[in-house]
């Protein structure tokens, strides 16, 4: 409400906060309009009297990572495609109205994209008036009677308003008078739609509680916004083709026909701190007639300088400010009080926004860009003031709203800042072209809602009695009446008791004396007088009587008047304590509205930041699965290898163990060659020895090859039996019947205490090799001890056959060599199987050993008679050489 400042108030006061705490949310409505054609695609459905549901058509599904969107929006009440403009104009306009008409500030505005339906919504047409015609109609319902005569309010320039004298008042509606005489012409009822042809009678509203004890008058302004400019569309310019006859302000008008381009307002703020449009015209009205022709007036000028300067009205905001002035009758009931500070100015603002599409939209191109460009600007402050405005209030911010940079909002700032109503009604064509600039307008929408606006509080106007105009009336009624009835001005009461009181007493006797004589005249007028006297002295006791009884009466009630008041009193008390109550609980109730709100705020940031997590969790889950398998994929193939290598290993064993079966097989052929080599030089040394005896003997050849042929040798041992060489088995000391032997058994030999001892029978057992023992036996056998490789004692048999030589006496030629070996469990590792066979079957390091022998063997000759060496061989093996 726009308060008249107080003389004292000082010239820029604080900013005015609200001083209540009571807050409503910003009442956003939804009207959804018809389609233009039936065979439309609608993406729009009325789900129920608060919620509509958007389905995205279908060649934007796939823009939307092919969801199928269906997205829904609640509002304060949704009004379908039959509402009637009477059913939205009682639920969105007339609580404004009523409002207004008890000093409370209201704004109202239409939202949408252009063809939304927002002008119908507002303005409406000839049989379907809107919001507009029909706010304008209710107030002129509500302040008829109580409106104040023209000029008695007066606009000052600074959004102020004045209380003119009778006599100024007077003065300039004479002027107008002389300037409004021509009649209107009968073109012009034509064209116009009068508010009649809007609204029908019986569709009339009328506020109640409208107070009769003040007077009212009506003033309206209607600006639009363009490109970020205001414009004043009542303005009397010189070039005005609907121009009236007359001047509002009273200016006498240029006669100039060039058109001049019109001047764009600057905004003000007044000493309240509530913005306004300096220098705009305000027309009052006293009609809704006459408010509506003025309205078109307005449209008229729009629409001709739209047409003139080349641009699209649904690029401008279109602002209808009615002004309504209240001020209280002085205690008379007679006049409006001539106090400033008693008028209460309230205003309505009806706003038909500019359409909300982008301007990608609009085609436009150039300076039609720039202005486009504007447009949305506007209306992107205004999104972003409003998104301030929630996020203040939701998070207990303060953050700067923009609200200066735009026109628009600068110019509604108050409403936000201050105290009011805010109503929008967001308009939605349902075709699905419309679809995405109708999705952003729903989002708008929807965060709009969440903004609260201070609840304008009742202001007591003035301290005179109620139902001064009333008594006023009847009183000047009554007056009249009376005046008519005697012809005169009497003082009616005190006269009818009088006459009435004088008719009741006797008539007087004549008073005239006869004569001198005359004796009965004066007695008896003395009787009568004395009548009269005591009349008078009743009269006067009784007078006294009942004014006695009045003025105990009159005490009595004095007395029960001030008990009752100061009952009252002690009710006033306790309800001043209620409401203090009250007030404490709504705070409260405020308090823990803001809470829960921000709970849910929170709750819902919560809410997300779960999302988030259980989306990481799935995907932390889905990558856990996908390394098992491939740890899984990886473990079977591992096995897979395994499976492969183990079955190149089985192969390689196999190939190397024929290799090596085929290498060791070549070595022992080897060896066999080299042996039969050596054998050979052996016979051939023993034959030279025995030449004399055995010329004509055949070579012997080793026993363990008698079974075999010859073969021819050569020093290459090139030819090669395939197979290992054969070797006869011995058993081992099994002496053959009849054979004698010669047991030589050297003393360096350690005792082995060991069942593998060599037990001959029959033999001539010596520690040394004579000739004698020797020329007594066929065989011979020699128990030799040496260190194997592994460590362990070995014992070899070396065994032969006794020849007698050419010269008498006695060679050994050795057939076989049988080795005995002991094996400490302990040294496993170096186990050498215990050979009963010759050592050329053992591996390389047996060569040594095996070479040893045969070396021994090779050297064992023949023993003559008499010779000091005996039989001819030394143990190699020994460090140390011991004589027999
Ligand atoms: P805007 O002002 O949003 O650009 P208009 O109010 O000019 O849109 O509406 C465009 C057209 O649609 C007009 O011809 C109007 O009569 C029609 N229209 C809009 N809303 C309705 C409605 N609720 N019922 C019937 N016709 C409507
Ligand atoms: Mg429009």
């Amino acid at each position: 409400m726009i308060r008249q400042t107080k003389v004292k108030t000082p010239r820029r006061p604080a900013p005015k906060k609200p001083s209540n705490t009571q807050k409503d949310p910003v009442g956003v409505y939804c009207r959804v309009r018809p389609l233009g054609a039936e065979d439309e695609e609608c993406c729009i459905e009325v789900i129920s009297n608060t919620t509509i549901q958007l389905h995205a058509p279908d060649g934007l599904k796939a823009n939307r990572n092919g969801e199928y969107k269906e997205t829904q929006y609640s509002f304060k009440k949704v009004f379908g495609i039959k509402t009637t403009q009477r059913e939205l104009f009682e639920d969105v306009a007339k609580p404004l109205v009523e409002d207004l008409t008890h000093c409370k500030n209201g704004l109202l505005f239409t939202y949408g994209v252009t063809g939304s339906g927002k002008t119908h919504t507002m303005t409406g047409s000839p049989g379907q008036g809107g919001l507009l015609p029909r706010s304008l109609d209710m107030i002129f319902n509500s302040i008829g009677p109580y409106q104040a005569k023209r000029f008695v309010f007066k606009p000052d320039d600074k959004n102020g308003m004045e209380v003119q004298t009778q006599v100024d008042a007077l003065l300039d509606r004479q002027k107008r008078d002389s300037q409004t005489n021509v009649p209107k012409t009968p073109s012009r009822r034509i064209l116009d739609p009068e508010f009649a042809d809007m609204i029908s009678p019986e569709e009339a509203y009328k506020a109640d509680g409208v107070d009769e004890d003040s007077s009212y008058s009506v003033f309206v302004s209607y600006i639009e916004i363009y490109n970020n400019y205001i414009y004043d569309l009542l303005e009397e310019t010189p070039f005005d083709p609907i121009k009236p006859k007359w001047n509002v302000a009273g200016i006498p008008l240029r006669h100039n026909t060039e058109f001049i381009q019109p001047q764009s307002k600057i905004l003000r703020e007044d000493q309240n701190h509530n913005m306004y449009v300096a220098g705009c015209t305000e027309v009052e009205v006293k009609s809704t007639e006459e408010a509506f022709e003025v309205f078109w007036r307005g449209q008229k000028k729009r629409r001709i300088a739209n047409t003139q300067l080349n641009r699209e009205s649904s690029r401008s905001h279109s602002v209808f400010i009615i002004k309504l002035a209240q001020a209280p009758l002085d205690a008379d009931g007679d006049n409006v009080l001539q106090d400033k500070n008693q008028v209460n100015v309230s205003q309505l603002c009806l706003v038909d926004l500019a359409g909300s599409e982008r301007t990608s939209r609009t085609r436009a191109e150039g300076s039609r860009l720039r202005e486009a460009g504007n447009i949305n600007q506007s209306l992107m402050t205004l999104r972003t003031c409003i998104e301030v405005l929630r996020e203040n209030q939701m998070c207990g911010m303060n953050k700067m709203v923009p609200y200066r940079d735009s026109k628009v909002t600068h110019l509604f700032k108050n409403y936000f800042d201050g105290e009011g109503k805010v109503r929008m009604v967001v308009c939605v064509n349902p075709k699905a072209d419309d679809y995405e600039e109708t999705l952003l307008v729903m989002r708008f929408a929807e965060m709009t809602q969440e903004v609260e606006v201070a609840r304008p509080v009742d202001r007591p106007i003035c301290g005179f009695a109620a139902g001064r105009r009333q008594k006023n009336q009847a009183f000047k009624e009554e007056l009249t009446h009376r005046l008519e009835e005697r012809g005169g001005p009497v003082d009616g009461e005190s006269q009818t008791v009088l006459s009435q009181l004088l008719q009741s007493f006797t008539p007087l006797p004549p008073c005239e004396i006869s004569g001198p004589n005359d004796d009965v005249t004066l007695p008896k007028l003395i009787e009568a007088l004395e009548k009269r006297h005591k009349i008078r002295q009743m009269m006067i006791g009784e007078y006294n009587k009942t004014a006695n009884m009045l003025k105990s009466i009159l005490q009595e009630q004095d007395s029960n008047v001030l008990s009752k008041d100061n009952f009252i009193q002690e009710q006033r008390g306790k309800l001043g304590e209620k409401d203090k109550m009250i007030q404490n609980q709504k705070n409260e109730i405020d308090r823990l509205e803001k809470k829960s709100k921000m709970l849910e705020y929170k709750i819902e940031i919560l809410q997300k930041t779960t999302n988030i997590y259980e989306e990481d969790k799935r995907s932390l889950r889905h990558e856990l699965e996908s390394r098992e398998q491939r740890l899984q994929r990886e473990v079977s193939d591992k096995r897979r290898m395994e499976a492969r290598m183990q079955g190149i290993v089985t192969d390689a064993k196999l190939k190397w163990e024929k290799e090596c079966e085929r290498r060791v097989n070549a070595k022992q052929l080897e060896m066999q060659n080299k042996l039969w080599v050596k054998d050979e030089k052996l016979k051939q040394l023993k034959a030279i020895v025995t030449e004399g005896k055995t010329e004509n003997r055949q070579p012997h050849r080793p026993s363990r090859e008698k079974d075999k042929d010859p073969p021819k040798r050569s020093a290459s041992p090139s030819p090669v039996p395939t197979g290992p060489p054969v070797r006869p088995l011995h058993r081992r000391s099994h002496s053959a019947g009849g054979e004698r032997w010669v047991d030589h058994k050297p003393t360096t030999n350690v005792d082995l205490d060991t069942v593998m001892q060599p037990n001959i029978p029959n033999a001539i057992k010596v520690t040394a090799p004579s000739e004698k023992a020797l020329s007594k036996c066929d065989k011979y056998v020699l128990t030799h001890q040496e260190v194997a490789s592994d460590g362990e004692i070995q014992t070899k048999l070396i065994k032969g056959e006794v020849f007698k030589t050419r010269g008498g006496g006695q060679s050994v030629q050795f057939t076989d060599i049988e080795t005995l070996k002991q094996e400490s469990p302990i040294s496993a590792s170096r186990k050498r199987r215990s050979a009963e066979t010759g050592p050329a079957q053992e591996g390389e390091p047996m060569e040594g050993d095996w070479t040893d022998v045969e070396t021994r063997c090779s050297v064992a000759v023949e023993m003559r008679t008499g010779s000091n060496l005996g039989p001819g061989y030394q143990h190699h093996g020994y460090p140390k050489r011991k004589k027999p």
